[in-house]
């Protein structure tokens, strides 16, 4: 089953002399359930590739497609709840809120949107991040790994059509390197959940499906690593 398409997908900031075209005319699509790795030079549009998908920021041209919603077709108030509801975004620095708790950091889109958390999934996401002790911790009382496992949590607590993840190891040890991307591999084949993710480290490309390779705005690759 397609759970992304995207088409002819093009991305340019700024006017005139000074503008830059990021992303030059994109399409592919994705199967549920695929772990897909987008590499690539810096500057070279990952960022904002992903940040489309994401419905993090408006295209030039060019539509996003998740899981049959055109989602840049939705108004900014309906994009903001398809979201919270179908996009899980983990970033390099985990852009938890610092005031809140772990439990609260989690359960956080959830709570935006007004709906009760399904205690039975939250128990399950919380158990396999191994963060049962930490539910009462603000984010600065952890480790950067513990940090990132929350992300984690808060990015699948509502059982999104995709997880979204940039750089997710950029900055976390080997070791702790190593048990995020199990703990997304895990979930990616355990759950089928859907996971396109940005990374520099060749290791953790080839345990990809499927790796895209974009330079100067466009696909120049896109190989199938495991059918
Ligand atoms: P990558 O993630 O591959 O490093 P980016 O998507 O961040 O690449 O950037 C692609 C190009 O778009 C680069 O030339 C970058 O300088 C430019 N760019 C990214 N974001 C902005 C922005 N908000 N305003 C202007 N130019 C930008
Ligand atoms: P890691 O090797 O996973 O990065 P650290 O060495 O940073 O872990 O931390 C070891 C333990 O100490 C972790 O369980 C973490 O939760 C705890 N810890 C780290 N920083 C703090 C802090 N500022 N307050 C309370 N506990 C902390």
């Amino acid at each position: 089953m397609e759970i992304l398409k995207i088409e002819n997908l093009s991305k340019i900031y700024g006017k005139g002399e000074t503008a830059v075209k990021a992303l030059d005319n994109v399409s592919f699509t994705v199967q549920k359930g695929e772990f897909v790795a987008i590499i690539g030079p810096s500057g070279s549009g990952k960022s904002t590739l992903l940040h489309l998908l994401g419905g993090v920021d408006r295209p030039t041209s060019g539509k996003v497609f998740i899981d049959n919603t055109d989602i840049y077709d939705l108004d900014e108030t309906q994009l903001a709840i398809f979201r919270r509801r179908q996009i899980g975004l983990i970033y390099q620095f985990y852009n938890l809120i610092p005031v809140l708790t772990v439990e609260e950091n989690i359960t956080l889109p959830i709570l935006l949107d007004g709906q009760k958390v399904d205690q039975n999934h939250y128990s399950q996401v919380v158990d396999t991040l191994g963060l049962e002790e930490r539910m009462g911790h603000l984010p600065n009382q952890l480790s950067g790994g513990q940090q990132q496992r929350v992300s984690i949590g808060r990015a699948l607590i509502n059982n999104p059509a995709i997880i979204l993840a940039d750089e997710p190891t950029g900055n976390l040890d080997s070791e702790n390197s190593k048990e995020i991307i199990d703990l997304l591999k895990l979930f990616n084949k355990t759950y089928n959940q859907t996971l396109i993710m940005i990374t520099h480290d060749e290791r953790i490309a080839l345990q990809a499906d499927r790796i895209i390779t974009i330079k100067d705005g466009q696909i120049a690759k896109d190989e199938v690593v495991r059918p």
